[in-house]
């Protein structure tokens, strides 16, 4: 584990951590505002002000400027945007992502790097695209991985933390083996690269297989940057797989372009009636007012990443009392394709459930993909503890009868319990009065479980809602 990364509290996969820099630390999760060193339209200071610990700048835009490669080497990365924090610097990798080409060797931009005081440093490597050929991805992978070890073999420790990317486009497989080895060369930071895309296209989905994959490879230990993830919407989604570090450009591009984040989607200020925020620039402000502002840009780039950092604490609030899935399903219903990346999130679940802690808050269930939250599957996979024998009564929660050696009480998504239990963890979960079928397809998978592990117990059922249960239970109590 790197010794610059310490975890504090856990929930799904995601965590609340501690990453030590050179310049302080920073509380994870956590985002990171991306400066243009050209383009200041909030300043840096100002961007501290507003809540943020950490920033990300370009290394390869300043050393392409004379002007400012020149100040970066004399005063350093901090004095030169002003901002005494800790700063990341990213490599022009994604120049050449866009560009095809950029003029500057991947150990020259390296050294720069370091030279100029970045705090969290990142080799050139080669981000692949989604959907390109799977020699293609080999191939720039394989180009990757030794840029990546050179840069490891010439590094000192000590300084600033140095950044293992992990790329292999769409091939999970890719992913998984791309990220094993940065874990086998050992990095401070493991950004998963070439995302973009698939963010910009909505492929929530992909994005989750490729996080997941990548995660698998990395193992829980290092810290983990999502590049270019900067829309408030996805914080918790990309939280509750383990991403612990987000940048956003996204404050500054969307609001040159008149859109107005929200933690729930983006809306047009021109379609806005009202502000639906209190912060600093929408508290006293009607759309009308913000559209005619000669410094429109400027007010929105500030709503915009007052709301990002707000969902970054709500994210790390919900790590803290255990409760990142509900947050998680209430995002991802914003949006259908976000919907796509919670069905993902629920394909990796088995993964998930071996990371999350088992005491956590009352679970609340808010839709079919709730069946497949880490608590319903560990439930489910020890209900062989519960030991029966004579006659068992299954019913509907409050039941009492003295006639049966057992009495079990029902409820969708878990399933057959204990009464004793009904208080306790994860049994005093919120559901609805009317459980929904993925609900109960997953209780009634766990009382055939049951039945199986108990073969010389007698079972009898008693449910009011039998006929809303279908045929399963016919087939289940027909035993
Ligand atoms: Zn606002």
């Amino acid at each position: 584990m790197p010794d610059c990364f310490e975890i504090l509290n856990k929930d799904l996969a995601g965590r609340i951590g501690r990453l030590r820099t050179p310049h302080g630390v920073v509380e994870t999760p956590a985002l990171m505002p991306v400066v243009n060193p050209h383009l200041r339209l909030i300043e840096p200071a100002d961007l501290k002000r507003m809540g943020a610990e950490i920033l990300i700048t370009n290394s390869y835009i300043i050393n392409q400027d004379p002007e400012l490669k020149e100040l970066a080497a004399r005063l350093g990365v901090h004095q030169l945007l002003g901002f005494e924090g800790p700063i990341m610097t990213d490599s022009g990798a994604f120049q050449l992502s866009v560009y095809g080409e950029i003029e500057v060797l991947p150990s020259e931009i390296l050294e720069f790097q370091r030279a100029i005081g970045s705090d969290i440093c990142v080799p050139l490597d080669i981000p692949t695209p989604p959907d390109v050929s799977r020699a293609r991805a080999e191939l720039e992978l394989s180009e990757t991985e030794q840029r990546l070890s050179e840069a490891r073999d010439h590094w000192e420790d000590g300084g600033p933390l140095l950044a293992g990317p992990i790329q292999g486009s769409t091939y999970p497989d890719l992913r998984f083996v791309a990220a094993r080895r940065a874990r086998e060369i050992g990095f401070d930071v493991c950004p998963i690269g070439a995302v973009v895309p698939l963010m910009e296209a909505y492929r929530f989905s992909d994005l989750v297989d490729v996080v997941a994959s990548s995660k698998k490879g990395l193992g829980p230990a290092a810290p983990v940057h999502l590049f270019g993830a900067g829309h408030p919407m996805m914080f918790a989604l990309a939280a509750a797989l383990g991403c612990d570090l987000f940048d956003s450009a996204a404050y500054a591009l969307y609001a040159r372009e008149g859109r107005y984040l929200t933690s729930s989607g983006t809306l047009h200020l021109e379609g806005l009636k009202y502000l639906p925020c209190c912060c600093d620039v929408c508290r006293n402000r009607s759309p009308e007012d913000m559209a005619a502002d000669p410094h429109k840009v400027e007010l929105l780039a500030r709503h915009n990443l007052s709301v990002s950092l707000a969902e970054i604490r709500r994210v790390r609030q919900s790590i803290w009392e255990g409760s990142l899935w509900e947050l998680v399903e209430r995002r991802c219903r914003s949006h259908p394709r976000m919907m796509d990346g919670l069905r993902a999130l629920t394909s990796h679940a088995g993964w998930i459930e071996g990371l999350d802690p088992a005491s956590r808050s009352t679970c609340f269930y808010l839709g079919p993909e709730s069946a497949r939250r880490p608590e319903v599957l560990r439930y489910g996979s020890r209900i062989d503890r519960i030991e029966l024998a004579g006659r068992v009564l299954v019913a509907d929660p409050g039941v009492e009868e003295e006639d049966f050696d057992h009495v079990l009480w029902f409820l969708p998504p878990f399933g057959p319990y204990p009464k004793e239990l009904a208080e306790t963890a994860p049994l005093n979960a919120e559901v609805p009065a009317e459980a929904d079928e993925a609900g109960i397809a997953q209780a009634l998978a766990n009382l055939r479980s049951l039945m199986e592990d108990n073969p010389h117990a007698t079972f009898d059922l008693r449910l009011k809602a039998a006929d809303e249960y279908g045929l399963e239970l016919e087939e289940v109590s027909g035993r």
